[in-house]
């Protein structure tokens, strides 16, 4: 079967765009998609969220805003993580927005703005209370400040404020407030120093959801996207990744048998063992041992022993398995396979994690359909 991968990642198209379309309702329109880290593992998807109804694309690194307008789309791009000597220049020419979180970067913006002979367009990041990127408000006058002089060598226009929550997944928690007040605060602070940003965006998918970010234009929407609900408030979101590989191998041990490294798993009785070509250096993450199942056969069987790099081995409970048999490792969950979720559990993480970390070896297979058809592409 050559030419036909042995394990592959679906990507249900028809998922994203009905979770797009989704949150475009939910918040009149505007709405931000969040494509970094390759799409949360799920690929090139920037042309199905604009047709469902997103207005812009959030990216981390300028090298995946480029790679989202080498998608063809047109609606806004913006960059929000980058280093003091990025490429801006690249950025502002292919019409890329840029998120600045301090002086220096803002000067570097200029710079490269001025060198290409293009306005950037940028959006001033104030930290609510992440302290992670974003502008310290202390130093959020002064940027203002900067921002606005910048403004008249007509090297930068602001066209929004950002900012990003801590805690929206527990709407409950006091510090949702305090973080809304820093927000409206800096924003009062940009009108003050004369700068008109068109847009403010604070949510992300937690606070869209529970309504902790509400009060702004934008939302930006990562997880919700691909069917993560960090706020666990609603079930309408659909999963959409399933990861299929096909047994390999399988043998038949006799009761006592240890299997793979440190012989974690003894067998029991007499029973089958299945081979899966999938392991950690794949992705499936090592803490889920001892926990993991997968759909195999119409049954959900455990994952014995330890996870290696290529392979995890599945107890079939002496049922007889050919190989070449699909194993579905994640799904939707209609037909019994596992979820995303739970493999977030069982590794005790979250389903954010696991879907970012499907490896390279596996097939990405995009899948959309259009009138009860189905079509697939395979990419990558
Ligand atoms: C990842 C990220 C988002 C999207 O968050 P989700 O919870 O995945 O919707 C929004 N804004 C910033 C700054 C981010 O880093």
């Amino acid at each position: 079967m050559t030419g036909h991968p042995v394990s592959e990642l679906v990507v249900h198209q028809d998922a994203v765009r009905a979770n797009t379309a989704f949150f475009a309702e939910r918040t009149g329109g505007r709405l931000m998609a969040v494509l970094k880290a390759d799409a949360f593992g799920h690929g090139p998807l920037a042309r199905a969220v604009v047709a469902a109804g997103a207005g812009s694309i959030g990216v981390t690194a300028i090298a995946e805003a480029l790679a989202v307008r080498s998608e063809g789309v047109d609606v806004p791009v913006l960059s929000w993580l980058n280093p003091v000597d990025a490429d801006f220049g690249a950025a502002v020419l292919a019409d890329v927005d840029l998120a600045v979180p301090s002086a220096a970067v803002l000067h570097a913006v200029v710079r490269a703005a001025h060198a290409v002979g293009r306005r950037a367009r940028v959006h001033l990041h104030v930290d609510v209370g992440m302290a992670r990127d974003g502008c310290p408000p202390a130093e959020w006058p002064a940027l203002c400040a900067l921002a606005r002089e910048a403004e008249g060598t007509g090297d930068v226009r602001v066209v929004g404020v950002m900012g990003h929550m801590s805690c929206a997944e527990r709407p409950d928690d006091p510090q949702n407030a305090r973080e809304r007040l820093v927000f409206a605060a800096a924003l009062r602070t940009a009108r003050r120093r004369a700068l008109g940003p068109a847009v403010a965006h604070l949510a992300a998918t937690a606070a869209t959801l529970t309504g902790a970010g509400d009060g702004y234009g934008v939302s930006r929407i990562g997880a919700g996207l691909f069917g993560i609900d960090p706020s666990g408030t609603t079930d309408v979101l659909r999963p959409a990744l399933t990861l299929r590989t096909r047994v390999v191998a399988t043998r038949a041990v006799r009761a006592g048998t240890g299997v793979g490294y440190g012989h974690e798993y003894v067998a029991p009785g007499d029973t089958t063992l299945a081979l899966l070509p999938l392991g950690y250096g794949d992705g499936l993450p090592r803490a889920a041992g001892h926990r993991a199942e997968v759909l195999l056969a119409g049954h959900r069987r455990p994952v014995v022993g330890r996870f290696s790099m290529d392979t995890v081995v599945v107890d079939t409970g002496g049922q007889a398995v050919p190989p070449g048999t699909v194993a579905t490792v994640f799904g939707p969950g209609q037909d019994g396979e596992p979820t995303v979720a739970e493999w977030a559990r069982w590794a005790s993480t979250i389903p954010h994690e696991i879907v970012t970390h499907i490896g390279s070896r596996v097939a990405r297979v995009h899948r959309t359909t259009r009138d009860g058809s189905t079509q697939e592409e395979h990419r990558g």
